[in-house]
């Protein structure tokens, strides 16, 4: 056992069996969601919306989906819609689902038509519109399928697609043609996948993902990670999430004693804006890391949502003060409708020119292109190359200074 350092029948892997003992009877602090943890929007939401809700229900992740904002005519309770928003309701068909969890829509500002968040989960008339270059599936992730449920591009790890169901659906969603509530038929499939992981040794590093995996049951994660923690050649396991933001009170002290039993374990957590870092959120996310899982996050870089430096920096700051590390900073894939949410690459360059170097290194995320027809990830970087002589590369700092650097393969012996 590589993976699992210790699992619920009391097997050590990595762990000696006397700290695993340790392990066992040490004892974590309960999270609660009291209100005192409640940002003073979501508070006057709840007053104005959800008066005769308890914060029993409120903070239930179970109350929070049963009651999600899921039809055009639900969400015009709450909005005073925008034509664009109108005409999408009057066209009933996206390409996309539609649901908001009541938590997620306390975040917006709901006089503003121009909110950040509003923008990532209300949906427009302008996903629609079929732009040059759109496809539904711009990543051909069908295509580098070997079996139902596993997507297989790089040469050591796998995307294991576990569930189509999310507790809030993004509007720019890559996976916006599988997002469609499928966990039944999905669930069908785990085992052929996890069998195929088990039978490719080449595999080191899973991705279980979705759709959003926090949304399956506590028996469900648990039983993925321990079928996962079973194959001798893995050497850690990532869960793609957006929930500790969407749907925080999902982190209850039962899940955290599932994420204690598998290490290493990792979340890569999906943050679009700093608005999504509340009390609620941070709470969740230090639980999680106090849980010793390792978490990084995924952003995609949105036209009018989180397009400039200020907007970015004060994502990535917020991001490291609750112990996530900013990862990847992905240009908007080209899904249909999507050319309203994207913004040219010579934006993500600026962006990226903007912080490295203003702040902390830790606070930079690599910013990627998914190349179209599975080619993967390609990092892009502003341009700090001059250029070269025999004895020296010339290299831009962060403030546009030209610096030499000592690169001679005649003094190197190269
Ligand atoms: S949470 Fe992830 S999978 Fe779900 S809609 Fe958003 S981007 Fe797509």
């Amino acid at each position: 056992m590589k993976y699992s350092m210790r699992q619920s029948n009391g097997q050590s892997g990595l762990f000696t069996s006397d700290q695993a003992e340790t392990q066992k009877e040490t004892t974590y602090p309960a999270v609660s969601f009291q209100k005192t943890t409640e940002s003073d929007k979501t508070r006057k939401f709840r007053e104005q919306f959800y008066n005769n809700v308890t914060d029993e229900q409120w903070n239930d992740w179970k109350w929070q989906i049963l009651n999600r904002i899921s039809t055009y005519k639900d969400i015009s309770r709450f909005l005073d819609l925008t034509e664009e928003e109108r005409l999408a309701i009057d066209v009933e068909s996206t390409h996309c689902p539609f649901a908001i969890t009541p938590y997620y829509l306390s975040l917006i500002d709901l006089n503003d038509q121009h909110s950040a968040l509003r923008k990532t989960v209300v949906p427009t008339i302008n996903e629609q519109i079929v732009s040059k270059g759109e496809s539904e599936d711009p990543l051909s992730e069908e295509n580098t399928s070997p079996v139902e449920g596993i997507v297989h591009r790089y040469p050591d790890r796998v995307l294991f697609l576990t569930t189509g169901f999310c507790s809030v659906y993004c509007r720019y969603c890559t996976r916006s043609h599988m997002v469609d509530g499928h966990t039944q038929i999905m669930r069908q499939h785990w085992d052929t996948a996890i069998k195929y992981i088990r039978d490719h040794e080449e595999i080191r590093d899973v991705i279980i993902s979705g759709g959003d995996p926090l949304t399956l049951s506590d028996a469900e994660i648990d039983y993925l990670l321990s079928q996962l923690s079973d194959i001798e050649h893995l050497d850690m396991v990532r869960i793609g999430t957006k929930v500790p933001m969407v749907l925080p009170m999902r982190i209850t002290e039962n899940l955290l004693n599932i994420f204690r039993k598998y290490k290493p374990l990792y979340l890569s957590i999906h943050a679009t804006h700093p608005d999504e870092i509340t009390p609620e959120s941070s709470r969740a996310i230090n639980a999680i890391a106090d849980a010793g899982v390792v978490m990084g996050s995924q952003t995609v870089l949105l036209k009018g949502i989180n397009d400039n430096v200020e907007v970015m920096a004060s994502l990535m700051h917020k991001l490291l003060k609750v112990r996530i590390k900013p990862y990847y900073l992905f240009q908007c894939d080209p899904i249909i409708g999507s050319k309203h949410f994207r913004t040219t690459v010579a934006k993500g360059q600026e962006i990226i020119h903007g912080l490295r170097g203003f702040t902390s290194g830790y606070a930079v995320p690599q910013y990627v292109i998914d190349t179209p027809k599975g080619g993967g990830k390609v990092p892009i970087l502003p341009n700090y190359y001059k250029g070269r002589d025999k004895d020296n590369l010339y290299l831009y700092n962060y403030e546009g200074k030209v610096y030499a650097y000592p690169d001679s393969e005649e003094d190197l012996d190269e």
